[in-house]
């Protein structure tokens, strides 16, 4: 297949044809330096630029002040469940989970395994459709910190913005909404996300961390898993994942020089999620979308169709036509479609119109 189809895929997912196309100019040898970014020493002047260049971007894009670290680590979003309450959930401390979808259940069954935790809230009930509002928190008010999930790629529910939870520190997986629109990073004690949503290749998670919380990990932790020994080495502690880590500058620069920044992708994805909800809105005796409309993702748009045999003819008959990857989780059902900032507003129009016409053919024929 030598044509590009429109990739709906969860993660890995799209990446721009730009970036990738820089990619490949510059694959058999970097400008400067006659061979490939996975060719080079982690130490070289070429790659320090660019791994220098990577959180520069990210600082500049988050607006990221000296108090905080910005870390590039290997192990996906996954280590992180255990790296946090390793580091930050000392003995005799609890730490609070606000359990809003599957990964959020994902990250409080490792922290068990680290230490002392606290549900403060479980959507498992409607099956992670809603958000809690705060009157419906119970967080612990010595906690050592509150985890919560910015978007639940899965159930496809997406928090507007931050839970309060006062002075205790804020700790957030944004593994599928990182980048995707501002956010004011002053509210979290730590931010992490593994790239392959929508920053970049799998193999390299971003954390992004208050320096005051890097004291408290300790010092006897095995190296790889304290933050400390990576805040200390900038993240070259060990040798780090060269090649994920320069498409995660080359996706930062684009972000910055074409998409508008953080303000301006916010726009693009806003503009993109409502051309899908509008179709569901529209046809709810035929597409029932599965989050409450309040709190609906603008990454991961979830819904399902009047049966299963219909479902199958959806994605079957979409991905004839170049829209691949549809089919929803299976805790879900039904049918997703993520499209992180990587998705062009023609590859979601498509959609669209597809879904329209599939629609317009088997309603009523249920
Ligand atoms: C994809 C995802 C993860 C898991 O990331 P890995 O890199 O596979 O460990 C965790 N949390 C959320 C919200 C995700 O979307």
């Amino acid at each position: 297949m030598a044509q590009r189809v429109y990739n709906f895929a969860a993660g890995p997912a799209a990446m721009p044809v730009k970036v990738l196309e820089q990619i490949q100019r510059d694959m058999l040898a970097l400008p400067g330096v006659g061979a490939s970014v996975m060719e080079i020493s982690h130490r070289s002047g070429a790659f320090t630029a660019i791994i220098e260049g990577a959180i520069k971007n990210i600082r500049e894009l988050l607006s990221i002040g000296d108090d905080y670290e910005v870390l590039f680590l290997q192990g996906g979003s996954r280590l992180q469940f255990s790296m946090i309450p390793m580091n930050l959930l000392g003995s005799g401390q609890v730490a609070d989970y606000i359990v809003t979808g599957s990964w959020g259940k994902y990250a409080l069954d490792e922290a068990k395994k680290a230490g002392e935790t606290n549900v403060a809230w479980d959507g498992k009930e409607t099956n992670y459709d809603r958000l809690p509002a705060t009157a419906d928190l119970r967080l612990q008010p010595q906690a050592a910190y509150v985890h919560y999930t910015s978007n639940e790629t899965i159930q496809g529910v997406q928090f507007a913005t931050e839970p309060s939870v006062g002075d205790v520190p804020l700790v957030c997986d944004a593994s599928s909404d990182f980048l995707s629109r501002p956010l004011n990073i002053r509210k979290y004690g730590l931010l992490y996300a593994c790239a392959q949503k929508n920053a970049g290749p799998a193999g390299v998670t971003v954390v992004v961390i208050r320096k005051n919380l890097l004291k408290l990990s300790d010092p006897n932790l095995p190296g790889y898993l304290n933050y400390d020994t990576h805040a200390q080495a900038n993240s070259l502690w060990n040798t780090p994942p060269t090649f994920a880590i320069y498409v995660l500058q080359l996706i930062t620069q684009w972000l910055l020089e074409d998409c508008g920044g953080l303000p301006g992708i916010e726009v693009a994805n806003r503009q993109k999620a409502a051309l899908l909800y509008d179709v569901l809105d529209a046809s709810p005796e035929f597409y029932q979308g599965h989050a409450v409309p309040e709190v609906r993702s603008q990454m991961n748009v979830t819904f399902r169709l009047p049966s299963d045999e219909l479902t199958a003819q959806f994605v079957g008959e979409a991905k004839e036509q170049g829209l691949t990857d549809l089919k929803g989780h299976r805790s879900v059902g039904g049918i997703r479609a993520s499209i992180y900032n990587a998705m062009p507003v023609a590859g979601v129009e498509k959609l669209r119109d597809f879904m329209v016409k599939f629609r317009d053919t088997h309603q009523g024929a249920k």
